[in-house]
């Protein structure tokens, strides 16, 4: 039977006519109607002619999935009649749906996808169980064996990584240079910091959160959820905060990994571990850019994530270098309490229309998500597959294409929307619409949520928006190649990320004594982006080539390299063996592959300055299949691609 608690809460709503009249009209249908179906195994609920048709469209938000007024007006109708009756009959869940039940919502969200995509879709829905737990315990594989873990760092996917060693029994340690969980969100807690994807999808499958007070939200909200699934699954204890992990050594003899971690009074930690995994994230070494002066500037200075509380920023001269997704975020947020504000850009970024990027919630959305089981659910899940390949489609490169500028036709496409939206947000400033205009396809680097307060912020009388390249700072601010002297009392710079420099600064030494940083020179590989040849029983999360940045979810892609390290871990105890190391040839192939891969995508063709690419021009940082490939060629670890011994 299901575990449904029907409690008071949704009891009150569904005596209140008005409030749940209220919440059906604002709900989001294609998730409501399943959620209904789950509930009271009414499938008409579901049927054909309420079906959202999802279009894909360059901007994504096709309200109520592109159902028709027709289809809203009967959906709600039903939706409303299906309640009532559920309340009339005692408000008695039906009984937990079969497969072919679950497969057919599903479906109603996802359309005819192939058969190949459920596993994951279950997956994400977190029913009817949480499918990324493991199904074995340590204990079973190896009861006489002591097996240590060490995960280095406690953002999003070393608390995913805890949590499933815990699950598994498999004791581990988490060491942690910051005093709390939550990563980038712990460290990124600059003026109007906020997620840039829906928010329902950026949260774990096995935590899901019922209540998002905004669809896409503010950092204290999302660092305060990482914070809340550390508690929840008591990870706390097995972290150590205040722990910097400077070195991990491999020893050839112990086959076993020497972790020393900095304290912060300046002393050292030592720990032994079998398997250490790197969780240690990819946005996160603030990036400075490389002008002469840095060190002159007199007045107070500092990069977006290393905000400064202390510096009270009212009535001054602030420069912000830079326009990726930071400015975009701070800028508008300090504006009105700055005296004059100077935004050096060098590259623009285009800009995808979202006009409810900032928007609460509404109060009766909120008890309906609270209140009616699994709404949230697939809400999620609404948002999950609609994001799942997004915009993945736009950016592929059609080599018969040709253009200065796009890479397809539904790259041009997407580009001309884009340009319009521009149009319509700049056109009554010429001046600066040639100066935020974009010279590359869309997708060739991040780009940026609009809903109109950063193009209100820059046509502000006291901000100027300054493309002139940086030449020099001063003591007094920032010259640029045309002569000019910005002077400015504050210089923020909100200059990205040296994304492409996994693990660094760690010293870890593999096999032999290499030295990983030596081994990469510069270019960091990893197959599946876990494993490094020469460097047995290390496995990165978000390691090279996992980011997404156009489609799907990080957190799913740290879920799945996560259960694929338990996969391994488990590997290991089964078989008594002591290391697992991909083998070469298999770690080349797929770096081959996915360079193949990289360079049919808009950014893997592009020049243009991004952070996806590193110094050598490789697209090392990003993931250029789909969600699904990740899924089938991740998850589950092939034991013939590995040295098991
Ligand atoms: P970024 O996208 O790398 O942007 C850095 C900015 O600094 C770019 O505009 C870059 O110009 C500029 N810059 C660097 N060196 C410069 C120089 N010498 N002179 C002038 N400009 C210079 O960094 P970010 O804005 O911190 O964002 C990084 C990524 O973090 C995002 O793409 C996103 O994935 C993530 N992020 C997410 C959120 C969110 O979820 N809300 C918020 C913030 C960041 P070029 O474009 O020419 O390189």
């Amino acid at each position: 039977m299901t575990t449904v608690d029907a409690g008071t809460g949704l009891v009150a709503l569904l005596d209140d006519d008005i409030a749940l009249a209220s919440a059906i009209a604002g709900a989001e249908l294609p998730a409501l109607l399943p959620a209904l179906a789950h509930l009271t195994g009414d499938m008409s609920l579901v049927a054909d002619e309420l079906r959202p048709p999802l279009r894909l469209r360059p901007d994504l938000v096709e309200p109520q999935g592109g159902m028709s007024e027709e289809a809203q007006e009967l959906g709600r109708r039903r939706a409303l009649a299906a309640l009532q009756a559920f309340r009339d009959r005692g408000a008695v869940p039906a009984p937990d749906p079969d497969d072919a039940t679950l497969r057919r919502l599903m479906r109603f969200v996802a359309g005819d996808v192939a058969d190949d995509y459920l596993p994951l879709m279950s997956h994400e829905l977190g029913l009817p169980a949480d499918a990324g737990a493991p199904d074995w315990t340590a204990a079973e594989m190896a009861a006489d064996r002591t097996f240590e873990v060490v995960v280095i760092g406690a953002g999003m996917s070393g608390l995913a990584t805890a949590h499933r060693l815990r699950q598994a029994g498999v004791p581990v340690t988490v060491l942690e240079r910051n005093d709390d969980v939550g990563g980038v969100w712990l460290e990124n807690g600059y003026p109007g910091a906020r997620l840039d994807t829906p928010n329902f999808a950026y949260s774990f499958s096995f935590s899901q959160r019922p209540d998002w007070l905004h669809l896409f939200s503010a950092r204290d909200d999302i660092w305060g959820y990482f914070r809340d699934v550390a508690e929840k699954f008591d990870l706390r204890d097995c972290v150590r905060f205040g722990h910097e992990v400077v070195e991990a050594v491999f020893d050839e003899d112990t086959l076993l990994w020497t972790v020393r971690a900095r304290r912060a009074d300046g002393s050292d930690a030592v720990f032994e571990a079998d398997v250490v995994v790197s969780a240690t994230g990819q946005l996160n070494k603030p990036s400075y850019p490389d002008v002469p002066g840095r060190d002159r500037f007199a007045g107070p200075s500092w990069h977006t994530a290393r905000w400064r509380d202390d510096v009270d920023l009212t009535g001054k001269r602030v420069a912000v270098i830079g326009t990726g997704a930071s400015a975009y975020q701070v800028v508008p947020s300090i504006v009105d309490r700055v005296g004059a504000l100077t935004v050096f850009q060098r590259t623009p970024p285009w800009m995808l229309p979202t006009p409810t990027y900032h928007d609460p919630t509404p109060e009766e959305q909120l008890r309906l998500l609270r209140e009616l089981p699994y709404y949230h659910r697939w809400l999620r899940f609404l948002q999950f597959w609609t994001s799942v390949e997004g915009r993945r489609p736009f950016m592929e490169v059609d080599p018969r294409w040709e253009h200065p500028i796009s890479v397809s036709p539904a790259n041009e496409a997407l580009r001309q929307a884009l340009v319009t939206h521009l149009r319509r947000q700049f056109g009554d400033r010429p001046d600066l619409l040639a100066k935020v205009m974009p010279a590359y396809a869309p997708g060739s680097k991040r780009m940026m949520r609009d809903n109109g307060v950063w193009p209100a912020a820059l046509k502000k009388d006291h901000v100027d928006l300054v493309t002139e390249t940086i030449t020099e700072i001063t003591p007094e601010g920032v010259r640029t190649a045309d002569g000019v002297l910005h002077e400015v009392d504050v210089l923020i710079y909100a200059t990205g990320f040296r994304a492409s420099d996994f693990l660094a600064p760690i010293t870890v030494r593999g096999r032999d004594g290499v030295d990983l940083h030596e081994q990469w020179a510069g270019d960091a590989r990893a197959h599946l982006g876990v494993h490094i040849p020469g460097f047995p029983n290390l496995f990165c999360v978000f390691g090279p080539n996992t980011g997404l940045v156009i489609n799907g979810s990080i957190l799913l892609f740290s879920e799945i390299a996560v259960e694929h390290i338990l996969g391994c871990v488990r590997l290991l105890l089964e078989s008594d063996a002591s290391t697992v190391e991909v083998r070469r040839e298999v770690h080349d192939a797929f770096n081959e592959h996915v360079d193949a891969g990289n360079r049919r995508m808009a950014w893997g063709v592009a020049t243009v300055n991004s952070w996806y690419r590193n110094a050598t021009g490789r697209a090392s940082q990003v993931w250029p299949f789909t969600v699904l490939d990740y899924w089938h060629m991740v998850r589950k670890p092939v034991p013939a691609d590995f040295h098991i011994d």
